[in-house]
């Protein structure tokens, strides 16, 4: 793909458009960054003379899904998370609200593969007591996370884990928490930039387990 009018769905033709006296945009890259910025370019500026450059064939970047047998396989991200409004107040701008899809109950539920078992995170208290997935010493590390303090700069993924929660806990979730949202390293990969919220999260409650805590009791209120 060379040049795209902004505006053209992912993958849709390409046309340039030249509307004289109107602003000239060139966006580098048709993932969801640059569509979003060419999107919101001709929406500020309607007329504005947009291009999107793309160097691979097809645009959406690392959003890429794949059809076989009947199936369809997402390569890259298969959702995003709706409690922050940014992304659906895009959908919906791009009039695909009707076609998002909420995430089945049952992916409420996640499994860690263990020594050739699936076995389930433990998501509540009782359920984090029984688990099989840390031994004593490093539940307890767990339930001392109130006590840590706030990071003093950036930090990875990885060592945010080991930080708060114990370097058990850090082995055993780093990897399938990063590999599982952006495929990445854990070791390499920013707390900051990546999950930013999980930092703001430390920043204004100083604890995740009393906030996750917290979140709870306030839904379990109603
Ligand atoms: C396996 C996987 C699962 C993921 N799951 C989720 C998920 O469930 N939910 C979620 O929110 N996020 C998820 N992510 C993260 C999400 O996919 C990315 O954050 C997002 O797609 C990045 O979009 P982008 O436009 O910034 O970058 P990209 O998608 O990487 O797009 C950049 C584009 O720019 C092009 N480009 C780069 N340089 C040039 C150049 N010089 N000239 C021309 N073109 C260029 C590239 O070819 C590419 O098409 C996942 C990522 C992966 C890999």
């Amino acid at each position: 793909m060379t040049g795209a009018t902004a505006g053209t769905p992912p993958g849709g033709a390409m046309t340039g458009t030249a509307t004289s006296g109107h602003p000239r945009v060139a966006v580098v890259g048709a993932g969801i960054t640059g569509l979003t910025a060419a999107f919101e370019v001709l929406s500020a500026r309607p007329g504005a003379e947009v291009t999107v450059l793309e160097a691979e064939p097809v645009a959406g970047g690392k959003i890429a899904r794949h059809r076989a047998d009947g199936y369809t396989v997402d390569l890259g991200p298969n959702g995003f998370l709706d409690n922050g409004t940014d992304t659906r107040t895009l959908a919906e701008a791009l009039g695909l609200g009707p076609r998002l899809r909420p995430a089945a109950d049952a992916a409420r539920d996640r499994f860690l593969l263990r020594g050739g078992r699936l076995l389930p995170l433990p998501l509540g208290a009782a359920a984090f007591a029984a688990s099989p997935l840390l031994g004593p010493a490093a539940k307890a590390r767990v339930l001392a996370e109130p006590l840590v303090g706030r990071a003093r700069g950036e930090e990875t993924v990885h060592a945010f884990l080991a930080r708060r929660f114990g370097h058990r806990t850090a082995a055993l979730l780093a990897a399938p928490l990063v590999h599982g949202v952006t495929s990445g390293d854990p070791w390499t990969t920013s707390l900051d930039a990546a999950f930013p919220r999980v930092r703001a999260l430390e920043r204004d409650r100083g604890s995740l387990l009393l906030a996750a805590l917290r979140g709870r009791l306030l839904r379990a209120a109603g």
